[in-house]
């Protein structure tokens, strides 16, 4: 019998995006339902499939579509390098201010990696700082460049205290925030002086700080020490592939960018041009996209379903894709059966 929690009826935009992205996005699309959860996709392109059939990387419906809907799930959007149209991932950035990225780093028993029993989660800020786009060659002979890189009291508030809010929400222990406000004492400066006054307000929540290059050390030292870490743009962007690597790339890798009304979940990696349309990409990073999606949707339990199932498949390693056992593997398509299968069992 269905409770009502289960009848609920979720819009979500989807976003099938280039490359291997509607193979992974269409496996995505079954494992949610196979874990009970109702959702009405609002399927729109974006990226190159959408120059081809708008001459736009972003056109107007598909953002009508997510400002409607305030939830995405997106597959990954090839970007041409040098010339061509500007990343449409940072255009959804700025249009909806989705300020966190939210990366987790979880072990997995069966994926090759350094270390096991990770549990990090990085919080980048998202919209300020070094990404903003103001830079420039300071003359028309390219002798010199700069990249200016702003960052504000409220912009670092937001995700200091998204950062806490989420430890709170889950039960972590402990946050660190990451800087440079040794050498760059206003911007790190700010940075820091206000992760300080938003931790006093958590008093359950270790709290410390660490400058980025001992940070670095540190994590691949022994990251176990870390729980919660929130830090500025480009560290975040640095620190959260860093986080990836010690639990075995970024194969298995999800991510959320959030903002006050609209949150956007989507694989770490990229479209894989050169294996699309092969049958033999991973599903499992834009699936646990989906899970955290779910969380977000309120549908805590379904999208531990996933997780778990995910897991199983993974510690099994029977039926896996190629990047995690390059001697005995299977497609797309049948990982993501595997996955519904164990979901169906649970
Ligand atoms: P990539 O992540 O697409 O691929 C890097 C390597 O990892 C390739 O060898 C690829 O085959 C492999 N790979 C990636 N995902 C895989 C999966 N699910 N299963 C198995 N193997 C996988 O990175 P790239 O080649 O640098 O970029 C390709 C395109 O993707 C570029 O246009 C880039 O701009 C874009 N990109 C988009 C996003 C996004 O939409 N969020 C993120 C990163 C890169």
């Amino acid at each position: 019998m269905c409770t009502d929690k289960e009848k609920r009826l979720h819009t979500v935009t989807l976003i099938p995006g280039d490359g291997i992205g509607p193979s992974i996005a269409a496996a995505a699309q079954k494992v949610i339902a196979a874990a009970g959860v109702q959702v009405e996709w609002d399927v729109h392109v974006a990226g190159t499939s959408a120059v081809d059939q708008f001459k736009d990387p972003l056109p107007t419906q598909t953002i009508d579509s997510i400002a409607k809907n305030k939830v995405a799930l997106k597959g990954p959007l090839t970007t041409p390098i040098g010339t061509g149209f500007r990343s449409v991932n940072v255009a959804l950035r700025k249009e909806f201010d989705l300020f966190v990225n939210l990366r987790p780093a979880k072990s997995m028993i069966g994926v090759k990696s350094r270390f096991s029993d990770i549990d990090l989660v990085v919080f980048r800020e998202n919209t300020e700082e070094f990404y903003a786009g103001i830079e420039h060659y300071i003359d028309a002979r390219k002798s010199a460049a700069e990249t200016i890189g702003v960052v504000t009291r409220s912009g670092s508030e937001r995700i200091v205290r998204a950062a806490f809010e989420f430890a709170r929400k889950y039960g972590r222990k402990k946050m660190t925030i990451v800087h440079k406000a040794n050498i760059m004492k206003y911007t790190g400066g700010l940075f820091l002086d206000v992760g300080r006054e938003v931790a006093k307000k958590y008093p359950e929540i270790e709290f410390n700080d660490k400058i980025v290059d001992n940070m670095a050390m540190q994590l691949v030292m022994n990251p176990h020490q870390f729980d919660v870490i929130v830090t500025t743009n480009l560290f975040g962007d640095i620190l959260s592939d860093l986080c990836s690597g010690l639990v075995g790339g970024l194969g298995l890798a999800p991510g959320a960018n959030i903002g006050a009304e609209v949150a956007l979940f989507e694989a770490v990696h990229g479209s894989a041009p050169d294996i699309a349309g092969k049958d033999i990409a991973n599903p499992c990073a834009l699936i646990l996209a989906a899970s955290m999606m779910l969380d977000h949707l309120g549908e805590p339990e379904a999208a531990k379903k996933i997780h778990e199932a995910v897991a199983t498949v993974v510690r099994n390693g029977k039926y896996v894709t190629k990047d995690l056992n390059p001697e005995n593997y299977v497609g797309t398509t049948a990982m993501a059966e595997a996955v519904i299968s164990e979901i169906r069992k649970s």
